[in-house]
C-alpha cells in the first residue's frame, strides 16, 4: 500500500451538499470535467435510484457542459445502470483512492487533472484518491446513514483527520 500523505486527506472544498457546490465559480476556475462517486454521493448506499438533489446537481452540470465521469468501487453491473441513466461514462470497480483509476476517468473525460473537480462523501477514498490524481476535490456530507461496514469504521478514522 502506498504511503499516506497527510495533506492529500484535505478536500480543497467542504460543502454541505450537492447543491451548494457553485458549478459556474468551478467553470471560472477553469475547471471542465466532473468525477463523481456513487454511493452516498449520488445515490443510498446500494440503491440504484439517483437522489432528487443528484439529478439537479448532473443535469444542470450538463446545461453548463460540464463533462462527467462517475467513479465507483461498485460492481460493474450497477455503476453501468445508474451511469446509463444520463449516458454518462463510468469507471466501475475502482478501487479508491488507486490513482490508476483517476486517471482511466481522466482519459474518458479527455480532460486533464487540474482540469477536474472529483467530488465524493468519504475522505480516504474520493478526496485521498482525487488529490493524488491532481484533481480539485470537494467533500459533501453522505445522503444516508447505511453504508459498508469498513465505511464506518473510516468514518471514525476520518475525524481524527478533521
Ligand atoms: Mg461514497
Amino acid at each position: 500500500m502506498n504511503l499516506i500523505n497527510i495533506k492529500q486527506l484535505k478536500p480543497q472544498l467542504k460543502a454541505s451538499s450537492l447543491s451548494s457546490i457553485n458549478l459556474r465559480y468551478m467553470q471560472d476556475i477553469g475547471k471542465q470535467g466532473i468525477i463523481l462517486d456513487l454511493d452516498n454521493t449520488i445515490t443510498l448506499w446500494k440503491e440504484d435510484v439517483l437522489a432528487n438533489e443528484a439529478r439537479e446537481f448532473i443535469e444542470q452540470a450538463v446545461k453548463l457542459q460540464f463533462r462527467i465521469c462517475l467513479l465507483s468501487n461498485a460492481t460493474k453491473n450497477r455503476t453501468a445502470k445508474i451511469a446509463g441513466i444520463y449516458n454518462l461514462p463510468y469507471v466501475s470497480l475502482a478501487r479508491k483512492p488507486a490513482k490508476d483509476a483517476y486517471l482511466k476517468a481522466l482519459r474518458l473525460l479527455n480532460l486533464k487533472a487540474d482540469e477536474v473537480v472529483a467530488v465524493g462523501d468519504q475522505i480516504f477514498t474520493d478526496i485521498l484518491g482525487g488529490n493524488r490524481a491532481g484533481c480539485y476535490t470537494i467533500l459533501v456530507p453522505p445522503l444516508g446513514p447505511r453504508e459498508f461496514v469498513g465505511t464506518k469504521l473510516m468514518r471514525q478514522l476520518e475525524k481524527l483527520v478533521e
